[in-house]
């Protein structure tokens, strides 16, 4: 393989979102669990907590979290329960208040360029507009040189907000000049001429993915290659190199198995692109998504610890979607062509969904529920939905209500896969654009529950309920 060998400037810059797909089989090869380590901030990517700091918050929704807070970045932290498990929390799933706060704890003091990126994130909050502007402030004060810009920043009128609390419209972030730019859709040139948003204009807080350039695409292509490379100097010495309109393909699989795989991936992104009426033709891809797929689940293993520095111990793959736009999956090549298939296509719709709209991390249960309906879709042979199903029908007869935690979860549990699966199948058979809206909704910074209510314009206890009449289950509700 010929790939050019410099220019990668690696992930090291920015924040990685794992999802890493556990899986364990029975005897007759049947999936039973499948865990995803979603919205897992790799600890090497984010700011380390010298003194971990100990607090007790409460969440928008009103659930209570406290532990300590041992790394954090420009999209959450990570807080350590007492049993020593890690969360990502993510700022908007708590009051800007306290997201200042908790700034004022971790940065002690911090310098003015971080406290201005404290402003910006507050600025993206329905509740945020004050609390930036301290934000700022503060900025102002530890670096004199921020002065004028900051005197510019809190001029500015905070946007007016729908009754849900969202932005009517936006001044972006950085706006240089006096022509504030706003969150309208502005179709990303180069490359992504068409329309990444999908259908409907943004309606939240949260700003669309910044719209790239045929270069910017063209070097974000090189630097994927680059990093091809050392993966191929590294780990196997056998990866060829495949390129689609919209993938990276590297495997040491023949060209035949190659090749099929590859159509399987321009299928899952059509899918997606007509489920969400993505203009055809669109790349919403930063260059190129990148694909790697091993014959060894050694050198899988290898790769994810040597590239990525994450150990990948049973796990089949894992979608590295960082801050920056890059979206790299990794996998090996399962015995059982169907089952490979559910998840390759599963761990590519994370990586599509990353990239779709904006950078709003979408909730687990819909981020997995998503990614089980669309494998489902596409891989009917496999064995993985009936699977699914017959276990989200033994959970939801035992437990009556969905598990713990379902909507708030930064990681739905391995038996809540098929209750979330068979919940976006009975979302999206009730009404497909009401499911397109709810993501939307999602992307756009709304929290899921309230997404789903304004979606489908019921409460999210009716939707609940309906759902368990169609499984077959009375009165479900939503928590134990
Ligand atoms: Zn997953």
């Amino acid at each position: 393989m010929v790939l050019p060998a410099s220019g990668f400037d690696g992930a090291g810059a920015s924040i990685m979102r794992n999802f890493a797909c556990l899986f364990r089989t029975t005897g007759l090869g049947v999936i039973v669990m499948m865990l995803c380590v979603g919205a897992a901030v790799c600890a090497e990517l984010s700011t380390p907590v010298h003194k971990p700091v100990a607090v007790v918050l409460v969440l928008r929704d009103g659930q209570r979290i406290n532990g300590v807070v041992t790394a954090f970045n420009e999209e959450g932290f990570t807080l350590e329960d007492d049993e020593g498990s890690a969360h990502e929390v993510s700022w908007p799933a708590l009051r800007a208040k306290q997201v200042y706060s908790l700034h004022q704890m971790l940065l002690k003091p911090g310098s003015g360029p971080k406290w201005m990126a404290v402003g910006h994130l507050l600025r993206t909050l329905p509740d945020g507009w004050k609390w930036s502007n301290f934000a700022f402030g503060r900025a102002a004060k530890l670096d004199p040189s921020l002065k004028s810009r900051v005197r510019e920043l809190v001029r500015q009128k905070p946007p007016r907000r729908n009754a849900d609390g969202t932005a009517k419209s936006y001044v972006e972030h950085d706006t240089r000049g006096k022509r504030p730019a706003t969150t309208s859709p502005s179709p990303p040139v180069g490359l992504t001429s068409g329309n990444a948003l999908g259908g409907g204009g943004l309606t939240g807080a949260a700003p669309p993915w910044p719209g790239l350039t045929r270069d910017d695409h063209d070097r974000a292509i090189e630097q994927a290659k680059a990093f091809a490379e050392r993966a191929h100097l590294q780990v196997s010495g056998r990866l060829a190199f495949y390129e689609t309109r919209y993938f990276l393909f590297f495997t040491d699989l023949n060209r035949d198995e190659a090749l099929k795989w590859q159509a399987l991936l321009d299928r899952m992104y059509d899918r997606m692109c007509e489920m969400f009426a993505v203009k055809r033709g669109t790349n919403i891809w930063r260059g190129k998504a990148s694909v790697y797929v091993f014959r060894s689940d050694d050198d899988y293993r290898k790769f994810e610890q040597t590239l990525f520095n994450t150990p990948a111990e049973n796990t089949a793959g894992r979608c590295h979607a960082n801050s920056r736009g890059d979206v790299t999956i990794a996998f090996y090549r399962q015995l059982d062509e169907k089952t490979f298939a559910n998840i390759l296509v599963h761990e590519a719709t994370h990586g599509f969904l990353h990239r779709y709209r904006t950078a709003v991390h979408v909730q687990s249960w819909a981020n997995e529920g998503l990614a089980e309906w669309i494998a489902a879709d596409l891989v009917p042979q496999s064995q993985t939905p009936k699977a699914r199903r017959s276990r989200a029908n033994q959970m939801l007869r035992q437990w009556r209500n969905l598990g713990p935690d379902f909507f708030t979860t930064p990681q739905i549990a391995g038996d809540q896969y098929g209750i979330a699966y068979t919940f976006t199948a009975f979302l999206i058979s009730a009404d497909r654009s009401g499911y397109v809206k709810f993501i939307n909704g999602c992307k756009d910074g709304l929290d899921s529950v309230r997404s789903l209510e304004k979606a489908y314009g019921v409460p999210v206890e009716d939707i609940v309920a309906a759902y368990g009449r169609s499984m077959g289950v009375g009165h479900l509700s939503i928590a134990p």
